[in-house]
């Protein structure tokens, strides 16, 4: 970053990854780790956040764009071009053996199914061949459009999202809709005990080994009252938050909600549905 520019500002960095449809527009990638390119005019010539002379681009291709690659008049094309969106997908790593998933304000060590609503798993994991923890994520809408889909810590199919945020780090993945549908997940490693309890202002996982890397995941359901955000879980009547659920099959189960789920074609559903283990679910209790 040249030295006395501003840093650039959220609105406009959310402004020109919408224009790009969330992945980079270079012809073939679509790559959805987007950093910002000023190219009307270049930074050395002066600089600005000006999002009307800037434009989002992967890390290759904002190098390139850097070395000179793309004319103005080609940027500025580029800009408008969101043919990309249909390629945008993106791969979570973090791959571990063990981790401490933060789900809606509650902790769960060793309890590969998370939350299951009307036998839809919100959030899982399934281990790998290799034995490191892949994470699932299905979204639940009211509306029938498609949402977006984690399977196996890789992630798709985010249909027409108001924002989507991955940054190049691959730290964090938001994305948001315009009924009101939000996931935003990150993944932080946690080097001791007394960084988690500063982290959640608990110390209800002393048990659990440190160092370990954490995966917080909180989703809202537009419509509903299901929510899960970094203080608490609220699903149907139950509120809770700080509670650890360790060494089970399965975390909160909710079942005949009564709700009409319509998110995603069902045909994408069944097809994640099948691939999960049938491992007994447990009722736990919650305070
Ligand atoms: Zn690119």
């Amino acid at each position: 970053m040249a030295l006395g520019r501003k840093s650039i500002p959220k609105y406009v960095k959310e402004k020109l990854r919408s224009e790009v449809g969330f992945g980079c527009p270079i012809k073939g990638c679509g790559n959805p780790y987007l950093e910002y390119h000023h190219f009307d005019p270049p930074v050395h010539i002066k600089p600005h956040n000006d999002p009307k002379g800037m434009i989002a681009l992967c890390a290759q291709h904002h190098k390139k764009a850097d070395g000179g690659a793309y004319t103005i008049e080609q940027l500025h094309a580029l800009k408008k071009d969101k043919t990309h969106a249909a390629l945008v997908k993106g791969n979570l790593d973090w791959l571990r053996k063990d981790l401490l998933a933060v789900v809606g304000g509650n902790f769960y060590y060793n309890t590969l199914k998370v939350i299951t609503i009307d036998g839809i798993d919100l959030v899982f994991f399934e281990r790998d061949e290799k034995g490191y923890l892949r994470l699932n994520v299905n979204m639940l809408s009211l509306e029938p459009e498609d949402r977006l889909i984690i399977k196996n810590s890789s992630w798709e199919n985010i249909g027409s999202p108001l924002d989507l945020r991955s940054p190049p780090q691959g730290k964090e993945l938001e994305v948001r809709y315009d009924n009101g549908d939000s996931l935003y997940l990150r993944f932080i490693d946690l080097v001791s005990l007394a960084q988690a309890i500063e982290r959640y202002e608990t110390d209800i996982f002393r048990d659990i080994p440190f160092p370990i890397t954490a995966v917080e995941v909180n989703m809202t359901v537009a419509g509903t009252n299901i929510e899960l955000t970094p203080s608490h879980s609220r699903i149907g009547g139950f509120k809770t938050s700080g509670s650890l659920i360790s060494n089970c099959g399965s975390g909160f189960l909710i079942k005949n909600t009564g709700v009409l789920w319509r998110q995603n074609p069902v045909f994408k559903l069944k097809k994640l549905v099948l691939g999960i283990n049938k491992s007994k679910p447990v009722n736990i209790n919650v305070q």
